[in-house]
C-alpha cells in the first residue's frame, strides 16, 4: 500500500516537474528532498547557489492542498520568482509576495486570491509576518507548508543576521497551522546550521547537506598594493585581460564602489555602481544592463547579487576581503554558475583586517568574539599556503581529500615545505619566558632579536631566547606561531585581546617534539612593498624633452595620416606624441595605459600604434635609454572626472545635451568643452542621438569631409571655411566631438 502511495506521489513530482518546470530530471537530490516534505517531515536544506534551491520548494506548493506559506527577506527574489511562478502557469493569482512595497488595494487582491484557494505560494519578509494582522489573515488560510527561504539569516554566526528571524518559530506556533517546514540555505557552517536547527526546533529535520565544492571556481588571493592606483591599475589590467566577460567587484564601502566605478569608466571599460545608496529604481537599472549585458562590469557592495542569476558571471574580483570566509563564499559563488570559467580574485592586506578589528572596540563581547573569531577565519584562509578549496571546505565541515585540487594559486604554485619542529619549540619557549601576555606580532620582534621600544620597556631583550631565531625572516616566524595556533599549541585569548597562551598540548610538545612541516606563508604586511610599484609621475610638459624622437613620430604620423586619409592629429594628437618621447611606450599595453593625455585610447592605441612602438623600440635600444620602469593608468586626478563620468553616463542613456548641462548647472557651451576633452582623452562617445535631431544629414556630410580635409581641427578655421552664416559654432563642434569618436579611436 504505501509503496503504491509512493509510487504515485513519484509521479506526480516527475509529471510536474516536466509540465510546469520544464526540466526533464532533477538536480542533485532535489527530489528526495521533496518527498520527504511532501510526506510531512520538516525538511533542512543547505544547498550551494545554483544548485536549485528553490524548486524544492516550489515544486511542492504547486502540487500540494493549500497556500506555501515562504519566508524570504529579500523583496528582489520575492518579486522576481513570483514573476517566474505567474509566467510559468499563465496564472496571475498562483503566487503573491506580501511586504512593504504594497499599496492597498494591491493588498486587496493579494487577500481576495488568498481566501479564494487560487495561490499556491505566498511570500513574506520576516517583518510582515510579525504584523497581527497578517498573522490573523494566516490563520483563515489552509496552509500546505512553511519555507523559510536563507535561514542562516537566523543565526548571528551567520554572515547576514537578522533579528526578525528569530521570531520565525514562535509566529509559526501562533498561526496555529500543524503542517511541516523546510528550512534552506545556501551557506551554513556546522555551528549556523546547529543553531538553524535548534532556533526553528526542528529537532527531527532530514536534513540534506549538498556539496560545497565548486570545482569549476578558481580561488586566488593577491596582495594589496598599498598605493590606489598600482592596485586599481592591476584591476584594469585583469579587466583587460578578461575583456567582453561579465564581472562583479566587491567594495566594502559605498564611497569606494563609486570611486571605483569612475576609474574604470575613465579607462574605458564599461563599468556601473550598486550600493544600498542609490535609488532603487537606479539600482534595478544598473542590474538589468549587468545581465543584460550593456556592460561587462558592475562594482557592488555586498548589496549585490542576492536573489540574482546570472549564470555565466566570469569572474568576481575581492577589492576588499570580506569579514568572514562565508560571505566570501557566497560572493565568489556567483561566478560560473553554469560551471563554465570562474576566477575569484580577491586582495588581501593585514591592514585592512586590522581596520575590521579597530571597528569591533565599541561593540559588546558577545559580538566581538563571534565576529574577531570569523575575521581570524578569514586571515587564515588568506595566508594559507594550503589547497584553498580543502580550507574552504572544511569550513563547511566538509572533507576534501585530494592532494591537489589543480585550481587554486597555492596548488598551481605550491610552496615548498620545511620540518619546523625546533622552531617550534623555540617559539614555545618565548612564550613561556616573556610569561604569556603578549600577542603574535610582539613574540616575533623577541625571537628574531629587533630592538623595539616595547621590547625593552619589558626588557625582554634580557632574556634568554631573545633573538633565538634571528636567522629567519618574519614570514617564517608568522608561519611557525601560526602553526602553533593550528595544532592546539597555543591558544588566541580574545578577553585579552588575542595575547597567545599555552596548552597543555603545547606544553607536551615541548618535552617531546616530533616533525611538523610548514610552508612559509606569503606575507601580506608592510614588507609586502615591492609590490607597490612606484609610479611615474606625470609631467605636463608642453614641449618635449626628445626633440629627435619627436620629429620621428610626426613623420610617421603624417604618412599614416595620409593613408588613411585623414588629418594628422585625429590619428594621434601632438601632446600625445610628446608623451610618448617621455614615456617610450614599446608595448600596446603600455602605450594606450599613458596617462594623463590625450589622444591615445585602446583602439587607437591597436590601430595606429604598432608603428609608434616599433620605432619607439628601435630608438630607444640604438640610444641606450633607460625607460621609466612602468606606465600609468588614467587615474583621478582633478576634481573634474566625477563631472566626466557624469556626463558619459547621462549620454549613454541617450539624454539631451540641454538636460545634461542643466543638471549641472552648466551652459551647453561649457558642457561641449568638457565632451571635447573627455573625447580627446580617448574614451568613445555617440552624439549621433542629438547630433540627427540637430543637424540635417548632408550638412552634417559636410563638415566631416571638411574635417577630412582640413590640416588643423581649429574651431574658427573650419568655421571659416564652412562659410559662418551658414554653420553654428554648435553645430561644428558637435560634429567634430562625433568626428574624433568615430574616426579617431
Ligand atoms: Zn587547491
Amino acid at each position: 500500500m504505501e509503496s503504491c502511495e509512493s509510487n504515485k506521489m513519484q509521479k506526480k513530482i516527475n509529471s510536474a516537474l516536466k509540465d510546469l518546470f520544464g526540466f526533464d530530471k532533477f538536480k542533485g537530490n532535489q527530489q528526495q528532498i521533496i518527498e520527504k516534505l511532501l510526506e510531512g517531515n520538516d525538511v533542512f536544506v543547505i544547498k550551494p547557489t545554483g544548485g536549485g534551491k528553490s524548486l524544492c520548494y516550489q515544486l511542492p506548493a504547486m502540487i500540494s492542498q493549500g497556500t506555501a506559506i515562504v519566508i524570504s527577506p529579500l523583496i528582489s527574489l520575492m518579486k522576481n520568482q513570483v514573476d517566474f511562478l505567474k509566467g510559468m502557469t499563465m496564472d496571475s493569482s498562483v503566487a503573491h509576495f506580501l511586504n512593504s512595497t504594497l499599496n492597498r488595494q494591491e493588498i486587496q487582491q493579494v487577500k481576495n486570491d488568498l481566501l479564494s484557494g487560487k495561490t499556491k505560494l505566498l511570500y513574506v519578509a520576516p517583518e510582515s509576518l510579525t504584523k497581527q494582522e497578517n498573522i490573523d489573515l494566516l490563520k483563515t488560510l489552509k496552509i500546505s507548508f512553511f519555507a523559510i527561504d536563507e535561514a542562516h539569516c537566523i543565526s548571528e554566526w551567520g554572515h547576514d543576521f537578522r533579528p526578525e528571524y528569530r521570531r520565525i518559530r514562535p509566529i509559526i506556533e501562533a498561526i496555529g497551522a500543524n503542517v511541516p517546514v523546510i528550512a534552506l540555505t545556501a551557506t551554513a557552517t556546522p555551528k549556523v546550521q546547529q543553531d538553524i536547527l535548534k532556533t526553528l526546533e526542528m529537532n527531527d529535520a532530514k536534513v540534506f547537506i549538498s556539496s560545497f565544492n565548486r570545482t569549476n571556481l578558481y580561488y586566488e588571493i593577491r596582495p594589496k598594493a598599498k598605493d590606489e592606483k598600482v592596485l586599481n591599475k592591476e584591476i584594469i589590467k585583469f579587466i583587460n585581460q578578461n575583456r567582453g566577460k561579465s564581472g562583479i567587484i566587491y567594495c566594502l564601502s559605498r564611497k569606494k564602489v563609486e570611486e571605483l566605478t569612475e576609474t574604470l569608466v575613465i579607462n574605458g571599460i564599461k563599468a556601473l555602481p550598486y550600493h544600498a545608496g542609490l535609488d532603487s529604481n537606479v539600482r534595478a537599472a544598473n542590474q538589468d544592463m549587468f545581465i543584460k549585458e550593456d556592460i561587462d562590469v558592475i562594482v557592488a557592495t555586498i548589496a549585490f547579487g542576492m536573489g540574482i542569476d546570472k549564470p555565466d558571471v566570469r569572474y568576481v574580483i575581492h577589492y576588499d576581503m570580506p569579514k568572514s570566509l562565508e560571505g566570501y563564499y557566497q560572493e565568489t559563488g556567483r561566478a560560473g554558475r553554469d560551471e563554465g570559467e570562474g576566477q575569484c580574485i580577491a586582495f588581501y592586506s593585514e591592514r585592512d583586517m586590522e581596520k575590521l578589528e579597530k571597528f569591533l572596540n565599541d561593540k559588546p563581547v558577545s559580538e566581538r568574539e563571534i565576529t574577531q573569531q570569523l575575521i581570524d577565519e578569514t586571515i587564515s584562509y588568506a595566508e594559507t599556503s594550503q589547497c584553498r578549496r580543502k580550507l574552504l571546505l572544511k569550513y563547511f565541515g566538509e572533507d576534501y581529500t585530494q592532494d591537489n585540487c589543480g585550481n587554486c594559486d597555492n596548488c598551481l604554485h605550491p610552496k615548498p615545505q620545511v620540518n619546523a619542529s625546533e622552531e617550534i619549540v623555540d617559539f614555545l619557549e618565548v612564550v613561556e619566558q616573556t610569561k604569556q601576555q603578549f600577542k603574535s606580532n610582539y613574540l616575533i620582534d623577541v625571537v628574531m632579536g629587533e630592538m623595539t621600544p616595547n621590547v625593552k620597556t619589558n626588557r625582554h631583550h634580557k632574556i634568554e631566547c631573545f633573538g633565538i631565531g634571528k636567522d629567519k625572516p618574519a614570514t617564517f616566524w608568522k608561519a611557525v606561531s601560526k602553526a602553533c595556533v593550528l595544532n592546539n599549541f597555543l591558544r588566541k585569548d580574545i578577553e585579552r585581546y588575542g595575547e597567545l597562551k599555552l596548552t597543555e598540548l603545547g606544553l607536551e610538545y615541548k618535552q617531546k617534539p616530533y616533525p611538523i612541516k610548514i610552508a612559509c606563508d606569503r606575507d601580506f604586511g608592510e614588507d609586502a612593498e615591492d609590490f607597490a610599484e612606484e609610479f611615474v609621475p606625470m609631467s605636463s610638459a608642453e614641449s618635449t624633452t626628445d626633440p629627435e624622437l619627436y620629429n620621428l613620430l610626426k613623420s610617421i604620423r603624417k604618412r599614416i595620416a595620409e593613408k588613411e586619409k585623414l588629418p594628422p592629429y585625429v590619428i594621434f594628437e601632438d601632446r600625445s606624441l610628446v608623451d610618448m618621447c617621455i614615456q617610450y611606450p614599446i608595448k600596446e599595453e603600455e602605450l594606450k595605459n599613458i596617462i594623463g593625455i590625450i589622444g591615445v585610447g585602446a583602439s587607437k592605441a591597436k590601430k595606429y600604434g604598432n608603428e609608434f612602438i616599433e620605432a619607439i623600440k628601435a630608438y630607444v635600444e640604438a640610444k641606450d635609454i633607460t625607460r621609466p620602469q612602468d606606465l600609468v593608468i588614467k587615474s583621478l586626478i582633478n576634481k573634474s572626472s566625477g563631472l566626466k563620468y557624469f556626463i558619459i553616463r547621462s549620454i549613454d542613456k541617450k539624454l539631451p545635451l540641454e538636460d545634461i548641462a542643466i543638471s549641472k548647472n552648466m551652459e551647453v557651451d561649457e558642457l561641449l568643452t568638457e565632451i571635447e576633452s573627455i573625447v580627446s582623452s580617448g574614451t568613445k562617445i555617440d552624439l549621433s542621438y542629438c547630433i540627427d535631431e540637430y543637424i540635417d544629414q548632408y550638412r552634417q556630410d559636410e563638415i566631416y569631409d571638411l574635417l577630412r580635409e582640413m590640416e588643423t581641427d581649429d574651431i574658427d578655421e573650419v568655421l571659416e571655411e564652412l562659410g559662418e552664416d551658414e554653420y553654428t559654432r554648435e553645430e561644428v563642434r558637435l560634429a567634430r566631438i562625433q568626428f574624433l569618436s568615430k574616426y579617431g579611436h
